[in-house]
């Protein structure tokens, strides 16, 4: 089996080389998206291996399958990034990575709430500069703050039980109740109650287009004033104007965000001599209130091991002709 890897980082390389010798599989590593015009590099490949960003159109799909590829192995778990119809007419299998550590997630959101609020970063610059100063940062207890959590499925549940752990009371707004959050004290309420009541929000449910700005101008007017915001689902769940408007009101007092509508062009990117030309993303970048990680959440050293495990196992399932665990079809 030849496959081919796109839009390699250093660590993705890594990773499937440490786990590589468990499986007859021969790896070429590209750090080029695959999209339309790097299609064609595909050639003698029976597999490739891509990520969020690579652009698995019509006219991709059918360049990869002329020159032979058989199957796409996401590493990651959406799959909007893929035209499954044209999989199907060019009898490609398309496998995926469907939960990897919801865990990784739900830490990285609590760990963008515990820098907001305790200013750990500028802490960490100031005592480094020779500066002992606390003026200006002051926090608040998290302990019996109201948390409103967005979407209670495998991360949102984590991120429940890390605030539940914290003291918080945890209010919950999702379509599908969680039982088991119930019995450990999680209240589901609706979607307008969570925004009234909570001292911090946290989002993670799909993107979709019920979801689509779920925090716009009109949810936003709905939060208490100096509401601290995170965002570590994706970025389209929130209109990024309103929530610029809404930090300049103070009504948003914190934000948070691990994802942002138009990160495509920027995330997983060194652009430090760069021109940014994303005035939108530069704003709020000019806040002092605001943090921004660039899509990092998932990332850990657990994470990284079950995505390259999956995708590894998930390849030799297509080898061996055996029933694909993780198809999407
Ligand atoms: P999941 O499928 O286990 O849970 C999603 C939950 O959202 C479900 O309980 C579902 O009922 C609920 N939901 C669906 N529509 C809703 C709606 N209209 N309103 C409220 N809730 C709704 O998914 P998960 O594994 O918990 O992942 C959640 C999201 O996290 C993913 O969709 C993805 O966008 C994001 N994610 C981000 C990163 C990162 O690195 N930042 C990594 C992985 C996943």
């Amino acid at each position: 089996m030849n496959l081919a890897v796109f839009s390699t980082k250093p660590y993705d390389k890594e990773y499937f080389e440490k786990f590589k010798n468990e499986y007859d599989i021969k790896i070429s590593y590209y750090e080029a998206n695959l999209k339309p015009n790097t299609a064609k590099l595909t050639k003698d490949f029976d597999a490739v291996c891509v990520f969020v960003n690579d652009v698995l159109n019509k006219k991709t799909v059918e360049t990869i399958a002329k020159k032979g590829v058989r199957l796409i192995a996401l590493r990651c778990a959406g799959f909007n990034n893929v035209d499954l119809n044209a999989c199907k007419e060019n009898n490609i299998k398309v496998v995926r990575v469907p939960a990897y550590s919801p865990e990784a997630v739900a830490e990285h959101a609590m760990a963008l709430i515990l820098t907001l609020n305790r200013k750990t970063h500028k802490a960490y610059n100031r005592v480094r500069e020779g500066n002992f100063s606390l003026t200006n940062l002051i926090g608040f207890n998290l302990y019996k703050k109201v948390v409103g959590v967005v979407g209670t499925g495998k991360i949102g549940a984590a991120f429940c039980r890390i605030a539940k752990g914290f003291g918080c009371e945890v209010l919950a707004y999702d379509i599908n109740k969680n039982e088991e959050l119930e019995k450990n004290g999680v209240k589901y309420v609706s979607l307008e109650e969570l925004f009234n009541k909570s001292d911090v929000i946290s989002l993670h449910c799909p993107l979709n287009e019920k979801t689509k700005h779920i925090i716009d101008k009109s949810s936003i007017e709905k939060m208490k004033k100096g509401v601290l915001l995170v965002n570590t689902s994706r970025g389209a769940l929130v209109n990024t104007k309103d929530v610029i408007t809404g930090l300049k009101s103070k009504k948003i007092a914190f934000l948070g965000i691990d994802v942002y509508e138009q990160e495509e062009n920027l995330f997983f990117k060194d652009l430090s001599e760069s021109i940014i030309k994303d005035d939108l993303l530069l704003r709020l970048n000019s806040f002092p209130n605001v943090l921004i990680t660039s899509h990092q959440a998932f990332f850990t050293k657990e994470a990284m091991t079950e995505i390259t495990t999956t995708t590894l196992n998930n390849i030799q399932e297509f080898m061996n002709d055996e029933k694909l665990t993780n198809e999407v079809s």
